[in-house]
């Protein structure tokens, strides 16, 4: 009798927990939503929003469904992990439990809680405790990592298939966690996708759902048109879903694993020949890596306020408490158009493009003056493609507390505007009352 304990990678492909729990005779596939994730955090709302809510319970549909046709089945709950779990292996007569290594720093106490864990590797491109560079001290800046392992051809790992069967499950006491299962019904129930139409990432379209199905078609999509070939000319893009990949989402449930992109990015390469679209694509997945390393490397730290600096940045020694201005960022009301279009774009949909991303966090901390940490938060609620680790990379990065080599990056409203949204199509799509 073996468990699984799917946190972050909702799928059956690529995935060793899933394989090595296969070996034994009965398997318990287990996804547990931490109830901490719905109480309020530092941003005054919970944790995870209505559109991650929504988009993570399509992933959870799709995986029970996948797991359902391989014999199997997905007990999903709510409740604290650790707690939850080992209930679950004590039932099962302290079953192990198979658990993806995860760099969060939540999700690395949550494993330490948990007896009987067997812990695999598996969430980047390559085995972390083989690279062709130290890790401490930390590869600073980002192109020298990159460039390290350019330079060495680092190959990524290939993915593994999916299984096509799988042991039955164990049957369960009908009162085992029956609250935490009640709980999951009706959460999942009553988190219904948003739809809009002006949507970037439209997650309620079934092409777009978070499910492991919808993701591998949408790799096999993506690679088989011009969007590639075009990729490092449009990903600065604002409008429309084909300006950039699309990934994330996907990448963030885990719900397609990183090393099946980058075998699909190969074979592109292999058919097509190479671009520059297909090699920034690499450049960009080589991104995901850096800040994943990152948080592994750094843990904790890279939520305090000085980040993995030794001391306050400029921009955070000049914070200072607005809880008015903070509001105003988050609805999208602080007077800067581009600014309130993309903090909209963001409310309404659950995503936004990486141009808006850096503009809205850099007019947050510098211009706002507000903690990075509260906008870090209220992108965690907000974002269906939320990554704690590329979530919080990035915001040290812009605010001077991560490895930027220019220390506090502001991006000027006025200039970006004018670059990235000169006919004024963004702003007049998002606010409408503005722009008539
Ligand atoms: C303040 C801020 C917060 C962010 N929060 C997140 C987050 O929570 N989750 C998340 O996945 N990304 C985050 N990003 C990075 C980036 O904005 C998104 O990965 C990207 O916009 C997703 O769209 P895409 O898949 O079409 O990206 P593409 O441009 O098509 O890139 C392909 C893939 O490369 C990776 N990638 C690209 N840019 C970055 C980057 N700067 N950092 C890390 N990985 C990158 C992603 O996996 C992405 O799917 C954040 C960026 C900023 C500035």
């Amino acid at each position: 009798m073996a468990i699984v304990w799917f946190r972050h990678d909702l799928r059956l492909h690529d995935h060793a927990p899933l394989r090595a729990a296969a070996q034994d005779d009965s398997l318990l596939a287990v996804y547990c939503l931490p109830s901490a994730w719905l109480a309020t955090g530092p941003a005054g709302v919970a944790r995870i929003g209505a559109h991650r809510l929504a988009h993570l319970g399509q992933a959870l549909a799709g995986l029970k469904a996948a797991l359902q046709a391989c014999g199997n089945d997905l007990l999903i709950l709510v409740a604290e992990p650790a707690s939850a779990l080992n209930t679950l292996s004590a039932a099962l007569d302290n079953a192990p439990i198979h658990v993806h290594a995860h760099p969060g720093w939540e999700e690395r106490e949550a494993i330490a809680g948990v007896k009987n864990t067997c812990v695999h590797e598996g969430g980047g491109l390559f085995d972390r405790h083989d690279l062709p560079l130290p890790l401490d001290p930390f590869p600073t800046p980002f192109t020298h990592f990159r460039k390290r392992l350019e330079a060495a051809q680092w190959p990524a790992l290939s993915p593994q298939p999916a299984p096509t069967s799988l042991p039955a499950s164990p049957a369960l006491p009908d009162n085992l966690l029956y609250d935490a299962r009640s709980a999951a019904t009706a959460l999942f129930a009553n988190s219904p996708a948003q739809a809009d139409a002006r949507s970037a990432l439209p997650y309620a379209e079934p092409d777009w759902h978070g499910s492991e199905a919808a993701g591998l078609a949408h790799l096999q999509r993506y690679f088989s048109t011009e969007l590639v070939a075009d990729y490092k000319a449009t990903r600065n893009g604002l409008l429309g879903t084909d300006y950039s990949s699309k990934w994330s989402p996907w990448l963030a449930l885990g719900s397609v694993s990183v090393r099946e992109i980058e075998a699909q990015r190969l074979a592109y390469e292999d058919h097509y020949g190479a671009n520059d679209g297909s090699y920034w694509l690499w450049f960009e997945l080589m991104w995901r890596e850096y800040f994943q390393l990152l948080m592994w490397q750094f843990g904790r730290r890279c939520f305090h306020r000085q980040g993995i600096q030794t001391q306050l940045s400029d921009s955070s020694r000049k914070v200072r408490h607005d809880p008015a201005a903070f509001q105003a960022w988050c609805t999208g009301t602080t007077g800067c158009d581009l600014v309130d279009a993309g903090m909209r774009e963001l409310a309404a949909t659950g995503y936004l493009s990486n141009r808006l991303r850096q503009n809205v966090a850099s007019y947050l901390i510098h211009d706002l003056h507000q903690d990075w940490r509260l906008g870090a938060a209220w992108l965690e609620h907000q974002l269906i493609d939320f990554d704690v680790a590329s979530n919080q990379g990035n915001w040290l990065y812009l605010a001077g507390a991560g490895t930027d080599p220019r220390s506090d990056r502001r991006f000027n409203p006025v200039r970006q505007t004018a670059m990235y949204d000169p006919d004024g199509a963004y702003r007049r799509c998002w606010l409408p009352d503005r722009f008539s």
